[in-house]
């Protein structure tokens, strides 16, 4: 059981108020912050390079951290700055060639889906859209029907950025599989509140970032690629990091995810990700899973009676981004009105997802996420703050 007085008590930021976008960016423990500012103090005490020199086995420490996170050795996680250059890295690494298909699901992030269709305008390859079945998550069958062997990469979105759902993974891995297609895995919104194990899920790259659910600092990010694909991807841009000047003429690759990594970053930012992640590691990550649930379930049941409220998460298994809509008033007025009223949410509009949007008829929802530093007092807060936005 987690000690949310406790948590609460190391997080300042969630006193006075409700904050519920852990989904957006959260907050972190006061360790981390005093860990983040004492490093830059550090840095300008002694310069950069000697500040890093000495937080050497805190820098190493970080994929080890992770790769305990995720269920893999650290070698196969590649540190960045956010999520999306993560994914990007994997995406450009892949030598594409015309006519290569790529399929991407009905939830897919803005971001991926500008890269990959990049790929389709540079390199000739096709973007189709797995559509959402009834049940609002990817259909299977849908998906086993468009399966070819001409198909190279299933994009798919753990919890997408608009609502609860959490997609089946194991079953679209499966499928994609039997024709050799690669399955890249965009856990952003999941990995910190759910259990993320990349052996069970049995993806074979994951991108994820440390603002969101981590409770990191802002500029974190990183990759998992499955070891046996990994020697086969040349990343579209490595620098001194990710390889070595062998020769006038040469160059090698680092044998692991690390030839994905840049060389420069922020250090500081870097070992608050690995204290997040310790803090998750230490709290235990079920507890976590289990508490931002029923946070979640908690405020959709407080939602659901409110008067023209109308809860948007689609399927049976829900985690904690919880989206709905207020009849009659634009998101961007609840937000601005639960604000007023010191409860932190966010909007997700059709841009950020497009096709779920679209099928859906909607123009933007409210996304509110609690973290399990959330009280329930914060719960009903919120939700009579929604009752007055009328
Ligand atoms: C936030 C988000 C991203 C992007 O993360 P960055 O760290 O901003 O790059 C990608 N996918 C989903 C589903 C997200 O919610």
């Amino acid at each position: 059981m987690i000690d949310v007085a406790a948590e609460r008590a190391d997080t300042p930021g969630c006193l006075d108020q409700a904050f519920l976008d852990s989904a957006g960016s959260s907050l972190p423990t006061t360790r981390v912050v005093d860990a983040v500012v004492a490093h830059l103090r550090r840095e300008a005490e002694v310069g950069g390079y000697r500040a890093a020199a000495e937080r050497a086995d805190d820098l190493a420490a970080v994929p080890v951290v992770l790769g305990r996170l995720l269920g893999c050795d650290p070698d196969l996680v590649a540190l960045s700055d956010s999520a999306t250059r993560s994914w990007n890295q994997f995406v450009t690494a892949i030598r594409w060639a015309p006519g290569d298909r790529i399929l991407i699901c009905g939830t897919e992030y803005a971001s991926n889906a500008i890269a990959l269709l990049q790929r389709a305008r540079i390199d000739g390859c096709s973007v189709e859209v797995v559509p959402n079945g009834p049940d609002g998550l990817v259909d299977l069958d849908a998906l086993s029907a468009l399966l070819d062997e001409r198909v190279r990469l299933v994009s798919l979105v753990h919890v997408p950025t608009n609502s609860g759902q959490v997609a089946p993974v194991r079953e679209v891995v499966e499928c994609a599989h039997d024709v050799g297609a690669l399955v890249l895995l965009d856990a952003c919104q999941s990995v910190g509140q759910l259990r993320v194990d990349v052996e069970d899920l049995g993806v074979d790259a994951l991108s994820a970032t440390g603002r969101k659910w981590l409770r990191a600092p802002r500029g974190t990010g990183f990759l998992y690629v499955r070891r046996s694909i990994l020697e086969g991807l040349e990343p579209a841009a490595a620098d001194m990091r990710g390889a070595t000047w062998t020769a006038p003429d040469g160059y090698e690759l680092e044998s692991g995810a690390r030839r994905f990594e840049l060389w420069e970053y922020d250090v500081a930012s870097r070992l608050g990700l690995k204290m997040a992640v310790e803090h998750l590691l230490r709290l235990g990550v079920d507890d976590v899973e289990a508490a931002v649930r029923s946070r979640a379930a908690d405020l959709r049941t407080a939602l659901s009676e409110v008067p023209r409220v109308v809860l948007r998460d689609a399927g049976a298994d829900l985690s904690g981004v919880v989206s709905f809509t207020v009849d009659g008033v634009d998101a961007a007025d609840v937000r601005d009105r639960l604000l007023a009223q010191d409860v932190t949410v966010a909007v997700s509009g059709l841009p950020s997802t497009r096709l779920d949007m679209t099928a859906r008829g909607l123009g933007a929802v409210v996304r509110a996420s609690p973290h399990y530093f959330v009280s329930s007092d914060d719960i009903e807060a919120a939700a009579a703050a929604v009752a007055r936005v009328r």
